[in-house]
C-alpha cells in the first residue's frame, strides 16, 4: 500500500512581524487535524512597492524561524523569495507540488480573503486543484458549501502587525504580542523604530 501523502497547509503573509495571532491560528489549523502541518509562508517585498514600514525579507524570515522554533506542525516556507515576483500563489503552489511531490498542499485563508477571492488570480483552479481552508475573522461569516472549500472553526485573535508595529514606534510595551525570541529579535535589531528617540 502507498504511504499516504502529508498534508501541507500554506498560510502566506507578510508577517511584519509574525505575532501570536498568527502562531494560535496555525496551531488551531494543525490541531483541527485539516492539515499534517501548516508552512507559514513569506511573501517577498515588491520592488515596485518598497515600503518604508516593510522589515527587510532576512528579518521577517528570521523572526519566523524563531517563532515556529519547538512548534510542532509549523514550519517556514520561504520559497517565495525565489519564485518571479511579483509572486502569485498559484505559482507557488504548483512550484511546491512539482518540488514535492510526496506532498498535498492546500491553501489557508482568512473568511475576509475568501469573501475577495474571486479576485485571486486562477481562483478556480486554486480551488479544484489545491483546496481552501477558511478560517474565521471578524466581520467576516464563511457559510460551508463550495467544493474544494473547508470552513475550520478556529477563536478569533485580536492582534494585528500593524498594532506592534505602532506601539513599538510609540515605545509602547509589545512584548505581550509576539513570541518572546521575535520581541528580543526586534529589540536587538531595532526594528520598527526600537529605541528611537
Ligand atoms: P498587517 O497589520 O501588517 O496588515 P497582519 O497582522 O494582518 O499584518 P499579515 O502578515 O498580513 O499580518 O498576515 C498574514 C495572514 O494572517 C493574513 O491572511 C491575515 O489575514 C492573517 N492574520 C493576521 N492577523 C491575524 C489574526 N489576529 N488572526 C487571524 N489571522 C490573522
Amino acid at each position: 500500500m502507498k504511504p499516504r501523502r502529508k498534508t501541507m497547509g500554506i498560510f502566506g503573509g507578510s508577517f511584519n512581524p509574525v505575532h501570536n495571532g498568527h502562531i494560535a491560528l496555525a496551531k488551531a489549523i494543525v490541531a483541527s487535524g485539516e492539515v499534517d502541518e501548516v508552512w507559514l509562508t513569506l511573501s517577498p517585498q515588491n520592488p515596485f512597492k518598497k515600503s518604508k514600514t516593510l522589515a527587510d525579507d532576512v528579518h521577517r524570515l528570521a523572526m519566523l524561524h524563531l517563532a515556529v522554533d519547538g512548534e510542532e506542525g509549523l514550519e517556514v516556507c520561504d520559497v517565495e523569495l525565489s519564485l518571479p515576483r511579483p509572486s502569485y500563489t498559484i505559482n507557488t503552489l504548483r512550484h511546491l507540488t512539482s518540488e514535492r511531490p510526496d506532498c498535498r498542499f492546500r491553501l489557508i485563508v482568512g473568511a475576509d480573503n475568501y469573501a475577495v477571492f474571486d479576485r485571486w488570480r486562477e481562483h478556480d483552479r486554486l480551488i479544484a486543484d489545491y483546496g481552501l481552508i477558511v478560517y474565521p475573522r471578524q466581520g467576516f461569516d464563511a457559510e460551508a458549501g463550495e467544493k474544494g472549500v473547508t470552513i475550520v472553526e478556529a477563536p478569533l485573535y485580536d492582534v494585528s502587525s500593524t498594532e506592534i508595529r505602532a506601539a513599538i514606534a510609540d515605545g509602547d510595551d509589545f512584548s505581550t504580542m509576539v513570541p518572546s525570541s521575535v520581541a528580543d529579535y526586534i529589540k536587538e535589531n531595532k526594528l520598527y523604530g526600537y529605541g528611537r528617540e
